[in-house]
């Protein structure tokens, strides 16, 4: 089952003001990510905020680089970082960019990052204005290969049957 959520931003939203980690500054921080994106190449800003299951954020930009095959994703940036200081469940991830008219979308190599770590938790698409798509990392990446599958593919085909 895919739910689909379409909601318009809080109109009074700042994150000046005293907030808790709600949706919507959530989704601020992936924003405000972007704004730190190194796209010299690409000329396209994305910005991932992540949410652990502590509610510890992690945000990412994407990272280009003159080795054009090298530039990294938000999305995985932000999940490095989390993993490099000890976080491994997450809740949700939101992602940003500057697209007016499509929701930023990961891509095939990001859902697979996400999935390594569950297919159970949340994926915020979001456009310019704020308005976003909500999917499951499941939803994604469908009958994907994941860790568990790898621990079965471990054992000698001698031993099967
Ligand atoms: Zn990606």
């Amino acid at each position: 089952v895919i739910i689909t959520l379409v909601r318009q931003p809080h109109p009074s939203h700042s994150c000046l003001q005293t907030h808790t980690h709600s949706d919507t500054h959530h989704r601020h921080l992936a924003m405000e990510a972007k704004t730190f994106a190194y796209s010299p190449y690409s000329n396209f800003r994305v910005g991932a905020a992540l949410l652990t299951s502590d509610g510890t954020v992690f945000t990412g930009c994407n990272v280009d680089n003159a080795c054009y095959n090298l530039g990294i994703c938000a999305e995985r940036n932000a999940i490095s970082k989390a993993v490099s200081e000890g976080h491994r469940k997450f809740k949700a991830i939101a992602i940003a960019s500057d697209m007016e008219y499509q929701y930023i979308s990961p891509c095939g190599g990001c859902r697979q990052f996400m999935r390594e770590f569950g297919l159970d938790w949340e994926v915020y698409m979001t456009k310019l204005e704020g308005s976003f798509v909500k999917r499951m990392v499941e939803d994604l990446l469908p009958e994907s290969f994941g860790p568990q599958n790898l621990k079965e593919g471990v054992i000698p085909v001698k031993n099967r049957n």
